[in-house]
């Protein structure tokens, strides 16, 4: 491994709190390097627009929050290496290896462990085979391809009401299929939904199937209450049912709950020490912008503080 590949903090995830981390420990002079797999902003490039980020009156669309992040942190030198996956951390001798998907090896004397959460699936017939042809996990990426169409979403909490009102900029109707007779949705969301003609919640039913030959043709569903079963023709699926933490990368080397998340306080101290923890990726009990950003920040100074003694 070259010189040029030893760093101080290795980054694993440019979500907010991985950008914000790379801003803190550059302008601490720390030899730093961020790994990010995909888009710059993590999930949030994946939303049309963030509403609650402070600073933004507005709104901000989520794909510009990523850059935003990225080029303030660039300023104080921090190194970005995009479309570069962290696949597993290993302890070595003083610190930590990163072997990446492409097979190059990092290493770092502390890690910041920032690689986020992803969707759950639901786990119905049809969900698997359909990816792609009518099944979604993105809003964003997806609905222009339903342009007057019939969709159904499928959730009830910010994510899953936010992308059925933006799904109305294309779709004739959008049916949110809800397994309770209440939304877990902030109340400010919930408001935008109820008042979209748009969109009609179809309460205290659960998905049993997707059907379709070569793409979605329906969803079927099942009254919770009466257990009576109806097909719902929609030309998508678009699923939003919570998440689950993206921790398989330091699994192995710290504390995890039973979804994954990597247990750790407002210090983002994990079990291992020279392991930190920022962001969705972490035990806590609201993931936000706001939150992420924070512990992005106290991980940066944490390492600092770990680096020093
Ligand atoms: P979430 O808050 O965990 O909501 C998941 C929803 O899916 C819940 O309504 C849940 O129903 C439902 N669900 C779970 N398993 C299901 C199953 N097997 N079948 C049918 N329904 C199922 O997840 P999220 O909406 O993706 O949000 C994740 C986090 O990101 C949250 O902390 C959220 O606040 C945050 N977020 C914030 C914003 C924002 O601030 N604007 C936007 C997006 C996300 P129950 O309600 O019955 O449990």
């Amino acid at each position: 491994m070259s010189e040029n590949e030893n760093y101080d903090v290795l980054i694993v995830g440019g979500g907010p709190a991985g950008l914000t981390a790379g801003l803190y420990a550059a302008r601490a002079r720390l030899k730093c390097v961020l790994l990010e797999k995909m888009m710059m902003g993590g999930q949030i490039a994946t939303t049309d627009v963030v509403d609650n980020y402070p600073g933004f009156p507005d709104g901000i669309a989520g794909a510009e929050i990523g850059p935003l992040f990225e080029a303030q942190a660039r300023r104080f030198g921090l190194e970005v290496r995009q479309f570069q996956e962290g696949v597993r951390v290993e302890a070595r001798g003083d610190g930590f290896t990163v072997t990446c998907a492409n097979g190059d090896e990092l290493f770092g004397k502390s890690v910041i462990v920032a690689a986020g959460s992803r969707w759950n699936p639901l786990g119905i017939p049809g969900e698997e085979r359909l990816r792609g042809a009518g099944v979604s996990y993105c809003a964003t990426c997806d609905g222009a391809f339903f342009r007057d169409q019939e969709l159904a979403v499928v959730g009830g909490g910010n994510s899953a009401i936010e992308e059925a009102v933006f799904l109305t900029k294309f779709a004739a109707r959008v049916y949110v299929i809800h397994r309770r007779d209440q939304l877990r949705a902030e109340k400010v969301v919930q408001e935008k939904a109820f008042s979209n003609p748009r969109i009609e919640i179809i309460w205290s039913h659960v998905p049993t199937e997707i059907v379709g030959e070569n793409g979605v043709e329906g969803i079927r569903i099942k009254d919770v209450k009466s257990g009576a079963e109806r097909l719902l023709p929609v030309a998508g699926v678009f699923i939003y049912v919570g998440m689950q933490a993206n921790s398989e990368v330091v699994g192995h080397l710290v504390e995890t709950d039973e979804r994954g998340y990597i247990k750790a306080g407002e210090d983002t101290r994990t079990s291992c020490p020279g392991i930190f923890a920022a962001g969705d990726i972490r035990t806590k009990p609201l993931r936000q912008v706001a939150t992420a950003i924070a512990d992005g920040a106290t991980a940066a100074i944490m390492a600092e503080k770990y680096l020093e003694q």
